[in-house]
């Protein structure tokens, strides 16, 4: 496969699909431009190498065909700032105006196409489309992992275009390097912490990971479909009937490989769903009726702390309680804070998922984890075992 560190850019127009799908205020400011620092040493190797730059992104869920508050347009200041020129914006990703642009292009310069979901052949993986954008570039270079596991035209079809001359960009090649380096290379002990509203979501990567892991944490909401499925009595708790048995024989799997799972003790119980709400701490299978575990408790803490403070690998997806309520984000923040520790002690820490991303943001212990994946849905079909479908289309 080629790659970015040593392809030859010079003289070529390089288009690079990236994830510009930031949010904008009512004043289409950005607000958070995570997403667009990532991208900008992918963008500038290309320009240092003497290439082309044309850039294509989604924004938003626009409707039906273009829409002012979703246009690339908004994000051309902060992009001049960023790369130190002045970056030119094409208003329709194809068509005349597109190919124009491209074509004037010179070695350094750097083009932006429009909303490409301005055209819903985009999320439908239209060939015709592809082949559009495909036709102003010599070279494809993919660095969008967070619509890597879309079968989209600008993600995966447009990649046949250029059967030699396609590449990942260093979001996309970082991204697959950790998740990787966890599920593959990782040191053991290994330690996934699992949590979120629902098992459903999870059950899939709970079954692959059992393979590989030595040690599985469960908390949040889906806790309660285990500790159900152990005959705990869990009051109003959230909890999925359905999938008592699947919990079940996850439980068993788990005993039969030998990997240590640990499930909450006790837990914050409350009286309703409520920052306000009356609470106590209770056994975690001891729930009275009426009252639900909307975080993880003080003892469960201790535990789950030990075990992530003897880890040398960790995967973490999922907040421990409701978190968004600070009476329920103790859980979350002491979890957070233990895996920030086991990487300061030299643990390697994956950090992905939008909820537990938004938690060591907020709690501004980011650069204390070695690497937070961007792309939440991506990063856990990749866990999962899937192969998606932007990755494999420039790997093929
Ligand atoms: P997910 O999208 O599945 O990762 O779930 C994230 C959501 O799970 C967050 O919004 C949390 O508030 C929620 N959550 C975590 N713990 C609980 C709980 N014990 N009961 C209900 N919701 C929870």
């Amino acid at each position: 496969m080629k790659n970015i560190d040593t392809y030859d850019f010079s003289g070529k127009k390089v288009i690079v699909r990236v994830d510009f799908n930031v949010p904008l205020n009512d004043k289409f400011e950005i607000t958070d431009d995570t997403r667009i620092r990532a991208a900008i040493p992918t963008i500038q190797k290309i320009r240092e190498g003497g290439g082309a730059v044309i850039l294509m992104s989604h924004l938003g869920r626009p409707k039906e065909g273009p829409e002012e508050k979703f246009s690339l347009k908004h994000l051309i200041p902060d992009l001049n700032d960023k790369l130190g020129t002045e970056v030119q914006f094409a208003d329709d990703c194809i068509g005349e105006q597109a190919k124009q642009k491209a074509d004037a292009l010179q070695p350094g310069q750097v083009l932006v196409l429009e909303n490409l979901r301005f055209y819903k052949e985009e999320t439908k993986g239209d060939e015709a489309f592809a082949k559009k954008l495909a036709e102003l570039a010599d070279v494809y270079m993919n660095d969008a992992f967070g619509t890597a596991h879309r079968a989209h035209a600008s993600t995966a079809i447009i990649a046949q275009f250029f059967p030699e001359e396609k590449l990942f960009g260093y979001v996309m090649g970082n991204e697959l390097k950790s998740i990787n380096k966890v599920l593959k290379e990782g040191e053991k002990p290994f330690t996934a912490v699992l949590g979120g509203a629902k098992v459903s979501g999870k059950i899939e990567i709970i079954k692959h990971l059992l393979d590989k892991v030595d040690n599985l944490i469960i908390g949040g909401g889906m806790m309660f479909t285990f500790i159900k499925a152990m005959g705990g009595k869990i009051g109003n708790s959230l909890v999925e009937e359905d999938l008592i048995e699947t919990a079940r024989e996850a439980i068993e799997k788990a005993d039969e490989l030998g990997v240590s799972l640990y499930i909450p003790t006790d837990t914050i119980a409350a009286d309703k769903f409520d920052n306000e709400a009356e609470t106590k701490t209770c056994k975690a299978g001891e729930i009275p009726e009426g009252w639900m575990g909307l975080d993880i408790g003080p003892e469960t803490i201790k535990n789950f702390n030990d075990v992530i403070e003897n880890s040398a690998t960790i995967l973490w997806n999922g907040p421990m309680g409701v978190f968004e309520l600070e009476s329920f984000a103790k859980g979350t923040i002491a979890i957070a804070h233990a895996i920030a520790n086991s990487t300061e002690k030299g643990a390697f820490s994956l950090v992905g998922g939008g909820d537990s991303v938004a938690a060591v943001n907020k709690y501004k212990l980011k650069d204390k984890v070695s690497y937070v994946s961007t792309g939440g849905g991506a990063m856990l079909e990749f866990i999962e075992g899937k192969q998606l479908p932007g990755v494999l289309a420039v790997q093929e």
